[in-house]
């Protein structure tokens, strides 16, 4: 099987990658930024507080939910909450579909999106980058599932080198 990520979930994760990082601004940091972003992602909404706030707040919920899907403690759990799904069944299968428009049909599809790629058993590679100032929704390509930084050689490699240089700073404290 393939580890490229399932494009069902391109949307989760740019709306999870919407936050500031690095030297990434918060794309949903006004309502005219939020809606230049939901345009780029072919969503047509204006946006007020009320709805910058949701955008927001289900921003934080979608990395809540990828942060539990990764740790398999069971404390962890998160819940998309304030959209509304309608479930289809037809030729023996079922499908959910998003209710309303505007924001409320987005939000809605990603939520359905994410339900359907855990339904499918191929969400869990979807992580949140361990670099404290990173901590972006990436892609786990590895064999095991076992990274856990966005990139080995940005990400990995700054936590890896600021712990050489601990390392050596308490090596030459006692020299
Ligand atoms: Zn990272």
């Amino acid at each position: 099987m393939s580890s490229s990520m399932p494009a069902s979930l391109r949307r989760a994760r740019a709306l999870a990658n919407t936050i500031a990082y690095l030297g990434h601004d918060d794309e949903l940091a006004t309502p005219e930024q939020a809606e230049r972003w939901l345009r780029e992602m072919g969503c047509d909404a204006t946006v007020d507080d009320t709805a910058l706030e949701r955008l927001r707040q289900f921003r934080t919920a979608v990395r809540a939910w990828v942060a539990a899907l990764a740790d398999p403690q069971p404390a962890r759990a998160s819940a998309l909450g304030g959209v509304t799904l309608g479930v289809e069944v037809a030729d023996n299968a079922w499908r959910l579909r998003p209710l309303g428009s505007g924001i409320d049909a987005f939000l809605g599809a990603i939520a359905a999106d994410l339900v359907y790629a855990c339904a499918a058993g191929v969400s869990d590679r979807l992580k949140l980058c361990s670099h404290e100032r990173c901590a972006i929704a990436f892609w786990d390509t590895t064999r095991n599932r076992s990274a856990r930084y966005c990139n080995p050689r940005t990400c990995a490699n700054t936590v890896r080198q600021r712990a050489y240089r601990i390392r050596r700073d308490d090596t030459g404290s006692r020299s």
